[in-house]
């Protein structure tokens, strides 16, 4: 079973006795205390939402540097790498929320239809309860955090299961997170597997997933035996068809390729080259030693992969095709250099699965309609990146791709747009979350009417039926 880090374990609030259990799990007993908590709404006022959110914010500036090392250490990611990936996309959520949650806490008022009137009817955004968010080891600080702003942000309680892919991320979350957090309504549960699985096997309001496909099936089918709704945050292959090969199209796809190694949910997975790719090749090239230099196995700025097996599993790959550029490793450090890759092998694992890591296959195909068709044929990815300036081609490539997103040439960039919608559709998931989309998919959106009793105008549809009422109810509904 995983470590849970706080305690002594805080008072749940409310008087009602603890449920009786000789041997309960200390999983079972973390959810028992913050459920009856829970079920107390403390967690429903504005002012405790923002209280939270403003000590999630406190706990990212004062351990800073705690979770940049923890980063370093679990992905060799750089400092400013990890600012600005991790810690300031979740700041960002996090400012975001508290500007905007009097707006999307309010409830909206709705027109009634005649024959109900008068009545009032109004949509209120309501807390679902207690929260499962389940992260994975590529970005351990963001994937678990935005998730959880959303979450306080909507009112819940909620337990976060780091993953244990990135030990001392998790291991950082777990010791800072309860000492700045309400304890009451808001855990970290550590561990791997074993952990998971007794967690999903418990009673949630929601549980938020991020992950690959595999694992996404096994938490759909535990959500399932309880009817849990799920967010469902996957990967796939997205593609990039590249149009205009220019520098700055080169720069802007090899930076999101092999930001983080290329361990990205959203990184470009492969290209697909309009015409002739020797050129794209040369100016991708080109853009990987401006960034990384001659030795980028080396560079500070330049990642490693999270573990021997994964490091394998990429390795394999060299096998199918023609690697054009890059191809270095060191096995001591794990460390891959940005690679390009031509004539692949269109059925093996490096274009069946997703890639993960700092290979960049180059496809050539005649026509943009080629790339169309070619990308049709692939389940639906996370994102689809068109590098071109022609609104004709970027009209065609968003009506015809389907894909969680759309980009034109700012690949990843739709991450740190807060208004946008963050999520997959098929294979690549289901949900979305950041900004608003994240706190209506952690809300329930309540229906209320009220009707008086003191002009009872709803007898012109009471029983027996008439000729008279049933020409009235024909006329009113
Ligand atoms: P992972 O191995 O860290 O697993 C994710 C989580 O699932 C972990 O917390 C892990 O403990 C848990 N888990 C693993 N096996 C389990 C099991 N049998 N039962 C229950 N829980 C289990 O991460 P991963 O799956 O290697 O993640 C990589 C995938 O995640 C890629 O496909 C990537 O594209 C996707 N991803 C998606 C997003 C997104 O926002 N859409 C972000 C990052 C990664």
């Amino acid at each position: 079973m995983g470590l849970f880090t706080s305690t002594p374990l805080p008072e749940p609030v409310g008087d009602s006795a603890p449920p009786v259990d000789e041997h309960p799990s200390r999983i079972a007993t973390v959810l028992s205390h913050l459920r009856r908590s829970a079920d107390t709404r403390i967690t429903h006022p504005r002012r405790f939402r923002r209280q939270q959110l403003k000590a999630l914010e406190k706990m990212l500036e004062e351990h800073l540097e705690d979770f940049v090392q923890a980063l370093a250490e679990d992905l060799g990611k750089s400092a400013t790498e990890a600012k600005f990936s991790e810690i300031d996309v979740v700041r960002a959520e996090i400012d975001f929320a508290q500007r905007h949650l009097v707006e999307w806490m309010d409830s909206t008022s709705v027109k009634v239809p005649l024959a109900l009137q008068p009545a009032m009817a109004k949509v209120e955004p309501r807390p679902l309860g207690v929260m499962l968010i389940i992260g994975a080891w590529n970005y351990p600080v963001q994937l678990v955090l935005a998730p959880l702003v959303a979450a306080i942000a909507a009112g819940n309680a909620a337990v976060i299961k780091p993953s244990e892919l990135a030990p001392a991320t998790s291991g950082a979350l777990a010791k800072f997170l309860p000492v700045y957090l309400d304890e009451r309504v808001y855990a970290v549960v550590e561990g791997g597997v074993d952990t998971s699985t007794e967690l999903l096997a418990a009673r949630w309001d929601h549980i938020f997933y991020t992950g690959g496909e595999r694992v996404a099936k096994i938490v759909a089918a535990a959500a399932a035996k309880h009817l849990t709704p799920t967010t469902l945050e996957l990967g796939g292959k997205s593609p990039a068809v590249v149009e205009n090969d220019s520098l700055a199209s080169a720069k802007r796809l090899a930076y999101a390729k092999f930001m983080n190694a290329g361990q990205t949910c959203v990184a470009p997975d492969y290209v697909l080259s309009v015409g002739d790719s020797s050129e794209l090749i040369r100016r991708l090239g080109q853009a990987i030693t401006s960034f990384y230099g001659k030795e980028p196995l080396t560079h500070p700025d330049f990642g490693r992969i999270v573990s021997r097996k994964h490091f394998e599993r990429l390795l394999s790959m060299f096998e199918q095709g023609e690697v054009v550029f890059g191809g270095e490793y060191d096995e001591d450090t794990l460390r891959i250099a940005p690679s390009i890759m031509r004539n692949v092998d269109l059925e093996g694992s490096l274009m069946t699965e997703e890639i993960f890591g700092p290979i960049l296959p180059v496809i050539e195909v005649e026509t943009f309609e080629e790339a169309l068709e070619f990308i049709a044929r692939r389940p639906s990815p996370l994102a689809a990146y068109l590098m071109s300036e022609s609104p004709r081609l970027q009209s065609i490539f968003s009506d015809r791709v389907r894909a969680g997103s759309i980009v034109h040439n700012a690949p990843l960039a739709q991450m740190i747009v807060p208004t946008l919608p963050f999520g997959g559709v098929g294979p690549s998931g289901m949900g979305a979350y950041h900004g608003k989309h994240g706190f209506d998919r952690l809300s329930q959106m309540r229906s209320e009417l009220n009707k008086t009793t003191v002009v009872d105008t709803l007898s012109a549809i009471y029983p027996p039926y008439s000729w008279a009422k049933r020409k009235i109810i024909d006329r009113l509904l």
